[in-house]
Formats: structure tokens, sequence, C-alpha cells
């Protein structure tokens, strides 16, 4: 995935400004930045939930939005994971996984079962979301969204409602499932631990801008200016 200079204004303010990014395929890049410093915004641009006031978004080189075209979110073979994107309360956990995916049903039926079975849900299939505690709503809601193939995966602070517990876990699980299915990921988060953790590249974001870009120990070993090595010093 390829983002060029993506700018998004609310009322007289930027909280977007040229923002450029690549992710490629079986990476993670982290964008890390405080809270409020447009990470979200991004996502939602992305995932084309909202529009850029300027800038192009391309996905496996065909363009997904720029100032002449916008390709519809649900075509952007873009996959979202977010915090308050939650399972279909109605839905049992199958359908919930089934939901969005097209074709024959015999193979719709066997991608959910394959995914609910790689994120070792295999067994809840008729469970509804409510009897689900929170870590296996996050696997089935992995599994919903990596279930449509997408080649990119957006991920909002995806863990951050997980107790520290399960925290771990769960993160490493994910990231090996991403990585297998190949995706490109841009994961949000306001932890530098996190970002240290799952990163292959970490893009820091600060009032709306990038301001830094490289592998994590490159980024943790020299910031680029103070505040940047104030926001890592709590990182061992
Ligand atoms: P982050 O995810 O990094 O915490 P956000 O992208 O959610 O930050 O928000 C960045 C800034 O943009 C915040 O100041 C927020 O209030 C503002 N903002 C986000 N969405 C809107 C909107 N629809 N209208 C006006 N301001 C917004
Ligand atoms: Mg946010």
């Amino acid at each position: 995935m390829e983002i060029t200079n993506l700018t998004r204004r609310f009322g007289g303010r930027t909280v977007v400004e040229d923002v450029s990014l690549s992710v490629m395929p079986g990476q993670v890049t982290c964008l890390l930045g405080p809270s409020g410093c447009g990470k979200s915004t991004t996502l939602r641009l992305i995932a084309g939930v909202d529009t850029p006031d300027a800038g192009s978004i391309s996905v496996d080189g065909r363009t997904v939005c720029d100032d002449t075209s916008r390709v519809p979110p649900e075509s952007r073979s873009i996959g979202l994971m977010f915090q308050d994107f939650a399972l279909f309360p109605h839905l049992d956990v199958a359908r919930n996984v089934a939901f969005g995916l097209s074709g024959p049903k015999a193979e719709i039926r066997a991608r959910v079962r394959a995914m609910l079975d790689r994120v070792g849900m295999g067994r809840y299939e008729k469970a509804f979301p409510h009897e689900l505690s929170g870590g296996e709503q996050q696997r089935v809601a992995l599994a919903r969204a990596l279930a449509p193939k997408p080649r990119v995966m957006l991920m909002d602070e995806p863990f951050s409602g997980l107790d520290d517990r399960l925290r771990d876990g769960i993160r490493d699980e994910t990231l090996d499932l991403l990585k297998e299915e190949g995706a490109a990921v841009l994961l949000v988060t306001h932890e530098p631990a996190e970002a240290m953790r799952m990163a292959d590249e970490i893009a820091l974001m600060r009032d709306g801008r990038i301001v830094q870009r490289g592998a994590p120990y490159n980024i943790y070993n020299a910031p680029h200016d103070l505040e940047a090595a104030a926001f890592f010093s709590d990182v061992n």
C-alpha cells in the first residue's frame, strides 16, 4: 500500500498533513504517536470511511483514492480491526466471520471454519458475542477481518481493551497470523513498547505529521528530537 501526501482538515484545522507511507505485504508498519495526533483520522481516510482534502492512496498498484476517483470502502481490499468496530451482537460467531464474504456457500463455510480454527475459536461457531470473553471476541474479530483475504489490514489500537495478562499472547498470535496471511499491516498505537514489539517499521506521528520513520531500534536509538526521545524513554 502506498499513501502519498494525505491531508485532512476539519474547519480551519489541519489534522492530517502531508502524510506519506508505504507498507509492504507481510510487513507491519506502526503509526505511533500521542493521543490526538491524527492516527485514527489517517486510518479512516485509508479505509475510505472519510475523504481526504488532498493526497492519494493505492493498494497493489491500483489507485483507490485521489483527487478524481474514489473506490468505496468495501472494494478496497482493506480489512479493519478497530477498537470501536465490534462484532455484530445479533449474529453468531460463524455469521460474524462470514459477513462480507461472497461466493459459493460451501466455500464461505470452509473459509469461516478454517479462519476460526486458525484463531483457536473453532468450537465457538454457534456462540454469540456476549457469551465470549474480551480475548475471544478479539480472536473472532481478527478471523472476520482476515476472512476476505484483504491485501491491507488496518488496526486501530486493537489490543488496548484487553487486560495485561492476555495482551502479550494475543499480540504475538495476531502477528504470526498476519505474517502468514501476507497482508500489509498498518497498526496504530500510542504505546512505544507495543510498536517496538510489533513493528518492522515505525512511523512517528505528531500534530498530524510524520516526524520520523525507520526500523524500531533505529528510532529508539536515534530519536528525531527531544520530544521523540522523551516519548520513548519509558520503553525498556
Ligand atoms: P488519534 O487517533 O491520534 O488520537 P484522531 O485522529 O482521533 O487522533 O484525532 C485527531 C484530531 O482531530 C483530534 O483533535 C480530534 O478532535 C480531531 N478530529 C477527529 N475527527 C474529527 C471530526 N470529524 N471533526 C472535527 N475534528 C475531528
Ligand atoms: Mg485514535
